[in-house]
């Protein structure tokens, strides 16, 4: 059996119980070493064998599964955040299921909620975002055309960029041809929820200056959108107006 499991988004302790409870009793475990935070694997028994999937093609870490599943063994898949965003998860389930191993899926906290955390912020704040979009910046890796940057900031959405902080002049541009403005309250998050954690904070305008002078590349998030700024409305759901499934509007 191999479960590809969340590893949170980098403090040992934001990886979840069933998780952790995973690791504990893995004979094998292949783990995102660019990412993955190598304290996690003080969680698994002595004798557990390592792989550092950084340093592995496709083949070699399917080749590790097969091999530990012949062998009676258990697998797991250790991967940075939730597995299902920017995780290539699928190519490895669709080769398990081929093979016929059995495979489960165990969540993680990604690091968009680490950010969240670290920013203090909620995403979706009555009347200014309903709407969190989750993308990144074309690189090595294409977007398709339907997806560009400068399409999804048409919007004017609350904007979480992934693989993109190398990319600040790109991203600039292309959420000032969508809704955003200068002034349209901008973050990076550096590491979030690692001791090194930096969160900065700017406008869209300041973008490329807050990467260029912290010099961040690599292992951010930027988050753009007015749920950074300071204007919203209360919501319903805690409205004393307002009736609820739970509790009646007082008068
Ligand atoms: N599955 C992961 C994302 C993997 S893609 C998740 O859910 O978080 C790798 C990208 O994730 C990095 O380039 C960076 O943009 C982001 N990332 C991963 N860990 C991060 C962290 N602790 N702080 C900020 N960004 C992080």
């Amino acid at each position: 059996m191999v479960h590809f499991v969340g590893a949170g988004s980098g403090a040992p302790d934001l990886i979840t119980i069933r998780g952790m409870q995973l690791l504990q009793k893995a004979d094998v475990v292949i783990y995102a070493g660019s990412l993955v935070n190598p304290e996690l694997l003080h969680y698994c028994a002595a004798g557990t064998e390592f792989h550092n999937s950084a340093e592995m093609h496709l083949e070699e870490v399917l080749a590790v599964m097969q091999r530990a599943e012949s062998e009676g063994k258990t697998t797991v898949r250790l991967h940075t955040g939730d597995p299902s965003i920017y995780g290539a998860i699928r190519e490895q389930m669709d080769a398990l299921k081929s093979l016929g191993i059995a495979y489960d899926v165990c969540p993680g906290v990604s690091s968009m909620y680490a950010a969240a955390a670290a920013l203090k912020v909620e995403y979706t704040l009555p009347e200014v975002s309903q709407t969190v979009i989750i993308s990144r910046a074309a690189g090595r890796t294409p977007v398709p055309e339907k997806e560009a940057l400068a399409k999804l900031a048409s919007i004017g959405a609350t904007l979480v960029l992934f693989l993109s902080a190398g990319q600040s002049e790109a991203v600039q541009a292309a959420l000032m041809q969508g809704a955003y403005t200068e002034a349209t309250p901008c973050a990076i998050v550096y590491k979030a929820s690692w001791p090194e954690e930096k969160v900065i904070r700017g406008t869209v305008g300041s973008l490329v200056q807050m990467a260029e002078e912290n010099d961040i590349r690599q292992t951010a998030l930027i988050v753009v959108g007015d749920v950074l700024g300071d204007d919203y409305a209360l919501s319903k759901l805690y409205d004393k107006h307002f009736t609820t499934g739970y509790r009646k509007a007082e008068d």
